[in-house]
């Protein structure tokens, strides 16, 4: 979550910030605001889409959306070729060893073989996994996909009380940061756990300028 002074118009750093107490705190001019109140369209700041991001962004009059690329889609892209020499070597070798009855070579092989099914698979998985967000003024879409299987969740846009970042889950105790859309003090949706920071703050400001923008039904954050 990130949020401007009303003052001094400084950003509010996340650790100065409390959510569930609806409190936040301006270091430079030393003085505590309701989030709430700062909540408003003017105090969203805006950031321009990353250069290098793989994130693909669309928006018309009616409705916005983004679709998030599987982890690491530039390294799949690596994997994948490379798996493709690694199997297409070792199995053909296993085949004319297989023909010729050399077994000792064989029983070599295989492990490559195994090998090549694993980098194959792990391909598979960094390609198929995307997120996708779709929003029109009244409803959200939140699709989770993985190859032809996917969950949709339908969110009614007057529901969603504030869009922050979150932690998704631990990776060696470092928490992995994602965006959320909450829904109330007990729901909340997450996504974007490989989202860098640049790119969280972008989509949340534009998730946060649309709802503030073009749908009326959007309810803020209030006591
Ligand atoms: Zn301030």
């Amino acid at each position: 979550m990130r949020l401007q002074c009303q003052n001094c118009k400084a950003d509010i750093q996340y650790e100065n910030i409390n959510i569930q107490e609806n409190i936040c705190y301006c270091i430079s001019c030393e003085e505590a605001f309701q989030i709430s109140k700062l909540l408003d369209a003017e105090s969203i700041v805006h950031y321009d889409k990353p250069k290098d991001t793989d994130v693909i962004y669309i928006e018309d009059n009616h409705s916005m959306g983004f679709q998030i690329q599987p982890k690491g889609f530039k390294q799949a892209m690596f994997l994948f070729i490379f798996s493709l020499f690694w199997n297409g070597i070792s199995w053909s070798m296993l085949g004319f060893s297989l023909k010729d009855e050399r077994w000792d070579i064989v029983a070599f092989l295989s492990i490559f073989c195994l090998i090549g099914l694993f980098v194959g698979t792990l391909t598979l998985f960094h390609f198929v996994g995307k997120f996708t967000y779709m929003m029109n003024s009244a409803t959200a879409f939140l699709k989770w996909s993985i190859g032809p299987l996917n969950y949709t969740k339908k969110i009614a846009v007057r529901d969603i009380t504030n869009v922050h970042e979150a932690v998704i889950y631990e990776e060696n105790d470092q928490p992995v940061y994602g965006l959320s859309i909450a829904c109330g003090k007990n729901n909340s949706y997450k996504f974007g756990s490989n989202l860098d920071a640049e790119e969280r703050n972008w989509l949340r400001g534009e998730i946060l300028a649309f709802l503030n923008e073009r749908c009326p039904d959007f309810r803020r954050l209030k006591n």
